[in-house]
């Protein structure tokens, strides 16, 4: 037996920025209505699932996946009405595509600029490719403030921006014509992360032609598919036939490719899913906006993002009556006292909302 080198532990081995990361948190759900994470709480129709599951016994599992995920990459370009000349690259879920990104440009100095608050993965991502980060404040009601990103952007000179939209945690579509000026800016890649896209009233997708360093992201996840990890990079070829080079040969596995495209043959079940969220979505808002000492913002996703007093509390009280949210109280300063619930079934709204107004009464 070899006898273990004391020096070789991680704290001498690994970068810095390593050690000081925290993992990504998932909070503990058995037993809970789940309202954290952004999932469509809907499943799909049985006869839909009865087809899936025949798919699925008969996959060749034993064979690796088709490497180009031919026959999904078609269902995509047709399912999102993707602009001639334009290709898509396919990640296990948009995070990796992020970090395929992040990958390809993290030369020495290389800079990462995103606004804050957003998703928090691209400073994660930025710190564990040994990118800079520069997270530029957002203005009144969480819009962008045009003129300090391109200040920003002329002095730091970002190889990418990042800009969720609608954006997470804050639920709002940016300026349309503020986020093309950054884009007209910008040095390098500006990447519009449009994983909310099914629940918003714009996209990004059909402008792609007229912007060279433009590039859209877009996860299925929201969709119906977080189980099966699938997002997608849209944009010219001229960039994506050399992040292919990064992606790893078998990143989109036999079932997801298999699974996901049979879906996307159905793209209108799950279309008709994100209406009916919609639906709800405006319920809740509205339900929302006559609690007392609760204020609700606007949303284009499946969330929606509110501030209430002792926010820690009413996360925990929820979380007591079986209900769990998002608590982003302690975070981002402009995020004090402020909790994110995802759009729910009608039913898991409701209950949700009693619970609310009963923790609320009890904190009173
Ligand atoms: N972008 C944004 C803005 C998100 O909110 C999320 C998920 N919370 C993602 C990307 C990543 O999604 P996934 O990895 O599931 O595709």
């Amino acid at each position: 037996m070899s006898s273990a080198n004391p020096a070789v532990a991680p704290e001498n081995l690994f970068r810095p920025e390593v050690l000081e990361l925290h993992a990504y948190h998932v909070p503990p759900a058995s037993g809970m209505i789940k309202l954290d994470a952004m999932e469509n709480p809907h499943l799909l129709p049985q006869s839909l699932r009865d087809e899936i599951a025949r798919m699925v016994a008969n996959a060749e599992i034993n064979r690796y996946p088709d490497a180009g995920a031919h026959r999904l990459k078609a269902e995509i370009r047709k399912a999102v009405k993707l602009p001639a000349g334009m290709e898509v690259l396919l990640g296990n879920g948009s995070d990796e595509i992020i970090q395929l990104l992040a990958m390809a440009v993290a030369k020495p100095g290389a800079v990462l600029l995103s606004v804050e608050p957003s998703f928090v993965m691209y400073k994660m991502i930025a710190t564990f490719v040994g990118m800079g980060y520069v997270g530029v404040p957002l203005g009144k009601d969480f819009a962008l403030d045009l003129n300090v990103m391109l200040d920003t952007i002329k002095r730091e000179r970002p190889a990418l921006v990042f800009l969720a939209y609608p954006n997470n945690p804050t639920g709002n579509l940016f300026d349309t014509s503020s986020v093309e000026r950054i884009i007209e800016a910008a040095p390098g890649l500006v990447v519009v992360d449009e994983a909310y896209y099914a629940f918003a009233s714009d996209s990004f997708i059909p402008h792609l032609a007229r912007y060279a360093n433009l590039l859209v992201m877009r996860t299925f996840s929201k969709l119906g598919m977080a189980g099966l990890r699938l997002g997608f990079l849209a944009g010219s070829v001229a960039w994506l036939s050399q992040l292919e080079k990064l992606r790893l040969p078998y990143n989109v596995g036999v079932l997801t490719q298999l699974v996901a495209a049979k879906l996307l043959e159905h793209h209108d079940v799950l279309l008709t899913q994100a209406e009916n969220i919609k639906r709800e979505r405006t319920e809740l808002s509205g339900a929302l906006a006559v609690i007392r000492g609760v204020h609700a913002y606007p949303s284009e996703a499946n969330f929606i993002l509110f501030r209430v007093a002792k926010a820690t509390q009413v996360f925990e009280g929820l979380k007591q009556r079986g209900i769990l949210i998002k608590n982003l109280n302690g975070g981002h300063p402009a995020l004090a006292d402020c909790l994110r619930v995802t759009v729910g079934t009608q039913h898991e709204n409701g209950q949700f909302l009693i619970a609310l107004q009963d923790t609320i009464n009890q904190l009173a």
